[in-house]
């Protein structure tokens, strides 16, 4: 490792950086939605926040886990093809957000791609790479029309036996923006949020200097950075090959999965960073653009027309950016090169 390459000594050095921040109680991380989560609050920051937070970060797994047998989406699952199910508004919410963004990425994203993430088994012990026959078997099942919320009674209903939701590429964003709205309501100015890899840096520096996060490095160990983005107020969200994955005979075989033909998306890309305001939609969107590939997530994303910008890292480490990308982010590892933007 290069010195000065993990995410977690460079804010220890951000702090040292701008000693106009005042020190924050010790951060807290915790394992929840699958993943280590860290939060820092800083001036007002007191153990009863993070309880709050921690305890809503808790609540929010439990609603909507597809590998929690009583949560919202284990009930729905187990009721595919059944009956309609009741779940909580907040459920609700989230799932149609991910279902905007899979109209919007013409199903590259789509919240019921369940039973294919279950098949690869990804990320888990049971990670293997599935017989063809049983990929064209589930591909059927991966449909978001087939999901039906009735709102009013506040219920989702699958139409076809065997689907499964899973809200795994946009919950953890969700939950990012959570913790930020009990800190605000605690009256805390400050606060770095990190739900493994996604990152919301809340309020600016006192002293008006932004915020400076590392960027995952795909292709080294987590908490190497490439590069960085300096940010107020914003969150920062990444998806890569190199979060959760197995190798077979040297291949590499990753949790982002094709809708199209079942097997992990290979776009010639390592990773998407989303910078914006909303981690909901940030989360949502690195999982859907990694899958469209650069030329339609750039086109995706530039319709947005919301400020919100992304970084795309290709396998030969060259790195694109939508408009305005770069005023936010600086490349900090030589071994990657920034090119022009490609001309349609
Ligand atoms: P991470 O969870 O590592 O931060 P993402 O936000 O990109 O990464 O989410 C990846 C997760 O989303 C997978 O582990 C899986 O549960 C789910 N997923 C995989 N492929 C898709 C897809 N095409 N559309 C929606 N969700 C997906
Ligand atoms: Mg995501």
């Amino acid at each position: 490792m290069k010195p000065m390459q993990k995410i977690g000594c460079f804010i220890c050095f951000v702090l040292i950086l701008f000693p106009g921040c005042s020190a924050p109680i010790p951060s807290r991380s915790e394992f929840v939605l699958g993943t280590v989560c860290s939060i820092s609050l800083y001036d007002r920051g007191r153990q009863s926040v993070y309880r709050k937070i921690f305890d809503r970060l808790r609540e929010i797994e439990n609603l909507m886990s597809a590998n929690i047998e009583d949560s919202d989406l284990g009930r729905i699952n187990r009721a595919a093809g059944i009956e309609a199910v009741a779940a909580h508004p907040d459920t609700i919410m989230v799932l149609k957000r991910a279902i905007r963004f899979a109209e919007l990425s013409g199903g590259a994203f789509d919240p019921s791609i369940g039973p294919l993430v279950k098949l690869w088994g990804i990320g888990s012990d049971a990670g293997r790479i599935p017989e063809e026959h049983e990929i064209a078997g589930v591909l059927p099942l991966v449909n978001w029309k087939d999901i039906v919320i009735d709102e009013a009674a506040s219920t989702v209903f699958l139409k076809q036996p065997g689907m499964g939701l899973d809200l795994g590429a946009i919950a953890k964003g969700y939950a990012a923006d959570e913790a930020v709205r009990i800190i605000r309501a605690a009256g805390i100015k400050r606060a770095l949020i990190d739900l493994g890899g996604n990152i919301l840096a809340y309020g600016s520096k006192r002293d008006r200097r932004p915020w400076r996060v590392g960027i995952q490095n795909p292709v080294e160990g987590r908490g190497a950075y490439f590069g960085i983005a300096e940010v107020e107020n914003k969150t920062v969200v990444t998806s890569g090959v190199y979060e959760r994955f197995f190798e077979s005979d040297g291949k590499r075989y990753h949790h982002i999965l094709s809708t199209r033909d079942g097997y992990p998306v290979d776009q010639g890309l390592l990773s998407v960073t989303i910078i914006g305001h909303s981690s909901m939609d940030a989360d949502a969107l690195s999982t859907s653009l990694f899958a469209l590939g650069y030329e339609r997530g750039s086109i995706l994303l530039e319709s947005l027309d919301d400020n919100t910008v992304a970084i795309f890292v290709f396998a030969d480490l060259s790195v694109r950016g939508t408009s305005g990308a770069f005023e936010q982010f600086t490349l900090t590892d030589e071994d990657f090169k920034i090119m022009s933007k490609i001309l349609r």
